[in-house]
């Protein structure tokens, strides 16, 4: 229950696939089932977001009074959870109870001690949630229309509330919401003005959604020049406030969202040590490589400049800005054809990966992201998202392509799509509870992304190609200068100039990816620790689990039994997993 946490690149999805001995108990079944039913009263734009077409209609006012039913919710809730006692529970149920405790308490803390609908402004965006409704195949196009309709009359209500809300915004936070706020003044005058000549529908209820959808454009443009008021004139709401949280916001939100065993400084000191430990095989690659490109000049002494020299030859391989989203697209059937033949996991060919181009309301973020149907409508296709590189300048898509290069493009594939994120996501929806596929832990899921990039590689992707091996090793070490920033920029005050060189030469990034980079560390918070701090979890628990099936160990059972049991905290899966065998 991500309230207000816009900023998941995932749809969050869970399973557990195994079916559980134990008897069901049938009052936790039923606490479940009205949990639900309250929670999607209270959250409707959540509720819609994970498929449930009741609600489309619905659009939630941001006040004071729903952040009062919220609180006044996780407090029953979590005194009829915690009377649940354990020995009544199957295994999978005290999963549950777990999950739901945990995000109780995860939602009173954003609202009480959190606040971001005071200071973030971006937060009101009903940009995704509508064109997630479109986009929907669950309902007719009849249906998701006065859906629509209903839903725009909402609009003006809480963009006046949203208005009120804000009080000391971060000014990252209010430039970033300026910025999307005008990316959704042309969905309003594309894609939903063209809407009603698609839809079969009375003259009547057209002429209705349109003056709906002008009100709403009216209220997008006022929310717009206040933000532009804010920008220019902040004392209006109090100043700007630091967008750096400082320790004790840091520890508490690291908690609440990671859900990891270890702390916050435990994670940094060990991804100190996981830098150190990679750049010493980049420059062992390196100097192998050296010859290839420089021939009989030997490599220089200094290590910075060796690993650079071979990056920046290595780098030029890159295709052309126009065909970048064709390029992401070719590379599929191989992923699938290496992932079939080597037995990694298996793949459903049912459900196809639908490479598209980011619409334009949700570009800005990341350039590549997968859009995942939730898991109350399973037959709604997957997208891949692939921010096309049109509005780049020469020298822009120069630098982001020799990032995103002919080998980095293709750990990009293997993170986002196969056996990364989409292959999870497919088996995360083939769960029986809804309580885990609703609740996803969203550190086992970048984690498990990460961990296949390295998992192929050590399989044979790519035929051991040491540029493959050091150009995925710089990617490596991009995740886990991710966890070094974020520590750093909110508990010791980093600034942008050590930022960046902490980014391009710690961990060889190109200046464009590292300017990109600083910006999300401004605007989200822990998020870009998740990735290293899921991929350590998941890379240990396997090397225990092989320890212990000695020669019985197959990469393939390891793969598919840690996905079976969902989107759930990796220390949850460790336990289950060792339980079994
Ligand atoms: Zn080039
Ligand atoms: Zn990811």
């Amino acid at each position: 229950m991500r309230l207000f946490f816009f900023f998941v690149l995932l749809l969050s999805l869970g399973s557990c696939s195994t079916a559980s001995k134990t008897e069901t108990n049938p009052k936790f079944s039923k606490a479940v089932s009205t949990f639900l039913d309250e929670l999607w009263d209270l959250n409707p734009d959540y509720a819609a977001s994970v498929g449930l077409s009741k609600y489309f209609s619905r659009l939630e006012i941001p006040n004071e009074d729903s952040r009062n039913a919220k609180l006044s919710f996780a407090l029953k809730q979590k005194k009829i959870f915690s009377d649940f006692k354990n020995e009544t529970l199957s295994l999978s149920e005290q999963i549950d109870k777990e999950l739901i405790l945990d995000e109780i308490e995860s939602s009173a803390w954003y609202i009480q001690s959190f606040k971001s609908y005071q200071w973030n402004p971006s937060l009101y965006n009903v940009g995704s949630d509508m064109s997630s409704i479109l986009e929907s195949q669950k309902e007719s196009a009849t249906f998701r229309f006065k859906a629509l309709s209903k839903k725009l009359k909402s609009v003006p209500l809480y963009y006046k509330t949203a208005k009120k809300n804000i009080y000391r915004p971060t000014k990252v936070h209010t430039e970033l919401a300026l910025k999307q706020s005008t990316g959704l003044i042309q969905f309003f005058e594309t894609t939903l003005k063209e809407l009603p000549e698609k839809t079969k529908i009375s003259v009547q209820e057209k002429n209705i959604f349109n003056s709906n959808r002008l009100a709403s454009l009216e209220a997008i443009k006022s929310y717009i020049r206040s933000l532009e008021s804010i920008l220019k004139n902040p004392s209006s709401v109090g100043g700007f406030r630091d967008f750096r949280l400082g320790k004790t916001l840091y520890d508490q939100k690291f908690t609440s969202d990671l859900k990891i065993t270890l702390t916050p400084e435990q994670l940094y000191k060990k991804a100190i040590k996981d830098k150190e430990n990679a750049r010493k095989e980049m420059y062992k690659l390196a100097v192998q490589l050296y010859p290839k490109f420089y021939g009989k000049t030997k490599p220089p002494r200094n290590t910075q400049k060796t690993i650079q020299n071979v990056i920046d030859k290595l780098s030029l391989a890159h295709p052309q800005p126009k065909d970048f989203v064709e390029t992401v697209k070719k590379q599929i059937p191989e992923l699938i054809r290496f992932v079939e033949t080597k037995k990694i996991i298996s793949l459903d060919p049912k459900k196809p990966l639908n490479v598209r181009e980011t619409p334009i309301y949700a570009r800005g973020f990341a350039g590549a992201s997968i859009d995942s149907p939730g898991p109350f409508e399973k037959e709604r296709e997957t997208f891949y998202n692939i921010t096309p590189l049109e509005n780049m300048t020469a020298e822009e898509s120069e630098s982001y392509l020799r990032e995103y290069n002919n080998y980095t493009l293709q750990i990009l594939n293997i993170h986002e799509a196969i056996p990364g994120h989409y292959t999870q996501l497919i088996y995360a929806n083939q769960s029986p509870s809804l309580i885990k596929s609703l609740f996803s832990n969203g550190t086992m899921i970048e984690g498990w992304a990460v961990y296949t990039e390295r998992m192929m590689l050590e399989e044979g992707y790519g035929n051991n190609d040491p540029a493959l091996w050091l150009m995925y090793y710089k990617w490596f070490l991009r995740v886990v200068t991710n966890t070094i920033l974020d520590y750093e920029i909110h508990n010791k005050n980093l600034s942008r100039k050590d930022g960046m060189k902490l980014m391009t030469e710690g961990a060889f990034q190109e200046n464009e990816e590292a300017a990109k980079k600083w910006t999300r560390a401004e605007i989200s918070q822990i998020q870009l620790c998740s990735y290293y701090a899921g991929f350590s979890e998941i890379y240990d628990l396997r090397s225990i689990y092989k320890d212990k099936m000695k020669s019985d160990f197959k990469i393939k059972d390891f793969n598919e039994k840690f996905l079976s049991f969902g989107s759930i905290p990796v220390q949850n899966i460790k336990s289950l997993m060792l339980k079994e065998i």
